[in-house]
């Protein structure tokens, strides 16, 4: 029998997510401009933010000097205590203010001191978890600080006990059944959280993180879990954009794209948003806003469900800082599918994401981010079987929705190493 008087009653009351990049922090000013922006939404909200400016890089050089006992450890401490320290004065000029967030700030500088006062254990990736999250604790400490201080009540969310990875340090997958009942209670029904992107915990307690820009990401799950009404990331552009402003003359906002198109320009290199953010948003038919928080009033881009044909402009994606890496057997066997299922083993072992592959009968040409010390482990391990050729400081360029005049126009100056061609996409492979 069904007792109503027990049953809870669960009022749904709309959730939203807006995500806060490290552009949008880096500053007094930047902060500042974050209580605007959120003191002017009406619904229940969950802030993501991500490492100040660029701290999760000045983190990565303590991880560095730490793990390869380097003289230079303190300094690179003092410069992540600094740049906190000089915007946290710029925010609270009043002592007694100043004093309320430096007791929590203190708490975490004490933290990362008796991690890296002990000797690093062996694991790179390990260590590189648990001292590169100080960016993403540091900030979220000072922004809903700041919050409070301004009256607004914020609650500050640790998201390490709440979003629950497997211990692939580095690039934790996110365990969305472990997960979604404690997001659920840690975020369902509260006015305004202030939590972490980028960074998780395993179940047990131990830290991880989700992949370099990956506060786009932590946006989407919890967008997932909590059954968000949409989600908002805030950047440094007006929107989707056909191309990057800094190359090209003339570019445009592109208002509306759909998932699949988002995705793909992701993939492809476009930097607007990170490319794991569209899969947990696409499951539960979630809109993505994409939107200026230099003008907040401004529309920005919608990534949403979209069926009907979108006329869109072509658009232009350069992904530099790429390496062609070519492949031959040295006993003259065909690329057959063992060979192809070992090659991406071993890429995958070294977390290779390659971006374009192409292959012919006794030679496989792939084209990926370049990172020297990685490569160049990965290319004496497939030197035992292969012949292997490369070019560093190439660029993939990518064109959705070309015509042939465009592209003909885009590569008129340019060596062309690899060419690809579908109906929508054209790809080359060109040197810097
Ligand atoms: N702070 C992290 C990074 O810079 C995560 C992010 O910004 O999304 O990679
Ligand atoms: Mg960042």
């Amino acid at each position: 029998m069904c007792n109503f008087a027990s049953v809870k009653l669960h009022i749904i009351q709309p959730m939203k997510i807006y995500k806060f990049g490290g552009a949008s922090v880096k500053s007094a000013e930047g902060v500042r401009n974050l209580e605007r922006i959120v003191s002017q939404a009406n619904d229940n909200l969950v802030v993501v933010i991500s490492a100040m400016g660029k701290m999760t890089n000045a983190l990565e050089l303590v991880v560095n000097s730490f793990f390869n006992h380097k003289p230079d450890l303190s300094d690179n401490i003092k410069a992540v205590v600094n740049f906190h320290d000089s915007i946290i004065s710029d925010l609270f000029p009043d002592e007694n203010a100043r004093k309320v967030v430096n007791a929590s700030v203190e708490k975490l500088y004490a933290d990362l001191n008796a991690i890296v006062s002990n000797k690093p254990s062996l694991s790179y990736d390990f260590e590189y978890d648990r001292i590169v999250s100080f960016g993403e604790l540091l900030s979220t400490t000072i922004v809903a600080a700041y919050l409070r201080h301004r009256a607004i009540n914020a609650e500050w969310v640790d998201i390490r006990r709440c979003l629950i990875t497997d211990n692939n340090y580095r690039e934790g997958n996110v365990s969305m059944e472990i997960s979604e009942n404690l997001c659920r209670e840690a975020f369902l029904g509260k006015k305004l959280s202030i939590t972490q992107g980028f960074i998780a915990g395993t179940p047990t307690n131990q830290t991880t993180t989700l992949g370099r820009e990956g506060s786009d990401y932590t946006a989407a799950i919890l967008a997932n879990l909590l059954d968000a009404e949409d989600v908002t990331i805030w950047k440094d552009v007006p929107g989707v954009m056909n191309a990057d402003p800094k190359l090209y003359k003339e570019v445009e906002i592109i208002p509306v794209l759909s998932y699949k198109e988002a995705i793909e320009l992701s993939y492809c290199g476009a930097s607007v948003i990170h490319p794991k953010t569209v899969k947990p948003l696409q499951n539960k038919q979630i809109p993505l806003y994409v939107r200026s928080f230099i003008n907040p009033s401004e529309p920005g881009s919608k990534i949403c469900r979209y069926n009907q044909h979108l006329t869109l402009p072509p658009i232009f994606i350069h992904k530099k800082n790429q390496v062609l890496l070519s492949l031959t057997p040295r006993d003259f066997s065909f690329i057959a599918e063992e060979r192809l299922s070992k090659i991406f083993g071993i890429l995958a072992s070294y977390r290779i994401k390659s971006s374009l592959v192409e292959m012919s009968a006794i030679s496989f040409s792939l084209c990926m981010d370049y990172n020297e010390v990685t490569f160049n482990k990965m290319i004496e391990e497939l030197r035992d079987e292969y012949e292997v050729l490369y070019n560093t400081d190439v660029e993939l360029i990518t064109i959705r929705h070309y015509t042939p005049e465009i592209a003909q126009r885009i590569t008129a100056n340019h060596l062309i190493y690899v060419e690809q061609r579908n109906r929508l996409t054209a790809r080359f492979v060109v040197p810097v």
